[in-house]
């Protein structure tokens, strides 16, 4: 298609959209415009919409879980978690046993700005240690703060919602984790 036949195309599929939108009923007949019943957004923030349960809103650690193993760090496509923990001795698992050395974690930031929610942090954490929330309400007037620090994250896991059985015959994998 050439240059002007494909602008012209797409002149007449914008106006008619428009004309769908704002005249949802009949067209131009009525000319009574009710852009709002036509209209397939909702008039955010006066209205706000109710996200699935499982919408990727913003990522919760619960921090028990989370070993700084720093898995989620190296396959995060946007190199946006920051991860810095520490080695501690622990008291061995069972007596006469050795002592173990476990990973402390110090800082675990999210930055928000950069985050294109492909979920593959989640997804790939072995502990259970990350976990969608559907909330979505942190926008902020200061890109700097985007960035979500360990305790951010933690308190977002209030936000997600209780698990749900798998449909029978699935692989039987209950996340052994509820929300705190
Ligand atoms: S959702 Fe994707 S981009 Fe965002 S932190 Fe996780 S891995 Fe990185
Ligand atoms: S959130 Fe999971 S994958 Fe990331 S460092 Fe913690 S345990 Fe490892």
């Amino acid at each position: 298609m050439g240059l002007v036949p494909g602008l012209v195309k797409g002149l007449v599929v914008t106006g008619s959209t428009v004309v769908r939108t704002v005249f949802p009923k009949r067209g131009m007949r009525t000319l009574v415009p009710a852009p709002t019943k036509g209209a397939a957004t909702v008039q955010y923030p006066h209205v706000k919409e109710a996200p699935p349960t499982r919408a990727r809103g913003v990522i919760a650690l619960h921090e028990g879980n989370c070993t700084a193993c720093m898995l989620c760090a190296r396959e995060c496509p946007d190199w946006c978690i920051y991860i810095e923990g520490h080695k501690e001795k622990a008291p061995p698992r069972r007596a006469a046993g050795k002592p173990r050395q476990v990973n402390i974690l110090d800082r675990f930031d999210i930055d928000y700005a950069l985050c294109m929610f492909c979920g593959i942090c989640v997804d790939v954490c072995p502990f259970e240690a990350l976990f969608w929330s559907p909330e979505y309400e942190f926008s902020e007037p200061r890109i700097a703060d985007l960035l979500h620090d360990k305790e951010r994250l933690t308190e977002w896991m209030e936000t997600v919602p209780d698990f749900e059985d798998y449909e029978p015959g699935s692989v039987a994998k209950k996340l052994e984790v509820p929300p705190t």
